[in-house]
């Protein structure tokens, strides 16, 4: 048992009493440079409010969000190179790789299955693997923190149901070599699910080969609620053809549409309505000149820390990991700063869209001013 609960006190005690009494604001994104959400767009929060009290659940009862759902499949497709996409919005993107693997799961014909994975992978599909009971197999990365395909060829068998790939790393940022990671799936007959549920909304603006229209991919998290700009929760599973979908689908007797292949049951109107008014009003253009700014952003923060004497893990997506002295860290984050650090102990810094270049040059200052101290 892992003291999840006991950690949790010591982080909310301060703050239990002001819930109560309802006297807290939400966390303001002023100091936040770890998270992967960031403030929805002005017109997702407004649909997300608008949508709150429907059920796409439930399509018999909700036909319009059911309606708006479909709509936001459709763009998901075409950001991800998918003709007639099939999927829905999730919660996340823990729910769309927990999906993926059990439509691995129930397609694959051996009843001892394993799932590869580089070890740059989600913390979602150990979630997947543990409920679904499936073996994850966890390969190396190489010396670019990508996924090693020689490592992961000789971890699949005919055992393997799925090859996943990550299409921009949580931690590093990093976009796996997916053709590849296709071929090596399809010579075992394993299906390949790309973890797109960060880089989904910047790698239509990069050289990067991570889609359907790439390569042989079966099934796609992507998220709109990341750098999609929707509101939470806005997650994507797309999935290459219906059939894929119908290993999800149970069969729904008390309602009027006849059967459900999302793993919650009631799900949040909110999500899908935001991210159908986010991706309308800025795919592709404001995601394309959001990628731009994030992008320079993270080449001038991996700039300054390196003019300081940190060593700068390279940024190929908007995401800066540099090696910082843990005192200097805990400093940091005293000043109310949101970092957070790799497995190995690195700064992270994940330029969202909320992240101004004032907001870099303010956490550079405060930089150094606690390192000269
Ligand atoms: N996949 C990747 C690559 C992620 O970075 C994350 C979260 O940051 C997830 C999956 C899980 O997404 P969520 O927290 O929305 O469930």
């Amino acid at each position: 048992m892992k003291p999840y609960v006991s950690a949790l006190n010591a982080t909310l005690k301060p703050v239990n009493v002001l819930v109560r009494d309802m006297q807290i604001e939400p966390q303001s994104f002023d100091r936040v440079l770890s998270s992967m959400c960031t403030e929805p767009h002005p017109v997702a929060r407004k649909a997300a409010e608008r949508f709150l009290a429907t059920n796409p659940g439930d399509p018999g009862t909700y036909p319009n969000v059911t309606a708006l759902e479909e709509d936001a499949i459709a763009t998901l497709g075409e950001i991800a190179g998918l003709e007639d996409p099939a999927g829905y919005v999730a919660s996340g993107g823990t729910e769309a790789n927990i999906q993926a693997v059990r439509i691995a799961r129930d397609r694959a014909e051996t009843r001892t299955l394993n799932v590869v994975m580089p070890e740059s992978g989600h913390f979602s599909f150990q979630k997947a693997a543990d409920v679904l009971g499936v073996e994850l197999r966890i390969v190396p990365t190489d010396d670019d923190f990508r996924a090693d395909l020689e490592a992961v060829r000789s971890c699949v068998d005919a055992e393997t149901a799925m090859v996943v790939g990550v299409a921009g790393t949580t931690e590093y940022g990093r976009v796996d070599p997916i053709p590849e990671l296709g071929e090596i799936a399809r010579s075992v007959g394993a299906l390949l699910h790309v973890d797109a549920a960060w880089g989904g909304f910047v790698l239509p603006f990069t050289d990067h080969e991570w889609h359907f229209g790439h390569a042989a991919v079966d099934t796609m998290a992507i998220d709109p609620h990341k750098m999609g700009q929707a509101a939470v929760p806005a997650g994507g599973l797309l999935v290459r053809s219906d059939d894929l979908l119908d290993e999800l689908a149970v069969d729904t007797p008390y309602l009027e549409s006849t059967s459900q292949a999302t793993l919650t049951g009631t799900r949040s109107g909110a999500g899908v309505a935001s991210a159908v008014a986010a991706m309308d009003e800025l795919w592709p253009e404001g995601y394309r000149r959001q990628y731009a700014r994030s992008r320079h952003n993270a080449e001038w923060l991996a700039n300054a820390l390196e003019k300081r004497g940190y060593d700068v893990v390279d940024p190929t997506l908007p995401l800066v990991a540099a090696d910082l002295p843990r005192s200097t860290f805990d400093a940091l984050r005293d000043e109310g700063w949101r970092i957070s650090r790799t497995g190995t102990g690195e700064l992270r810094v994940v330029c969202m869209p909320h992240v101004s270049r004032e907001m870099l040059a303010s956490f550079i200052g405060d930089l150094d001013r606690l390192e000269v101290r």
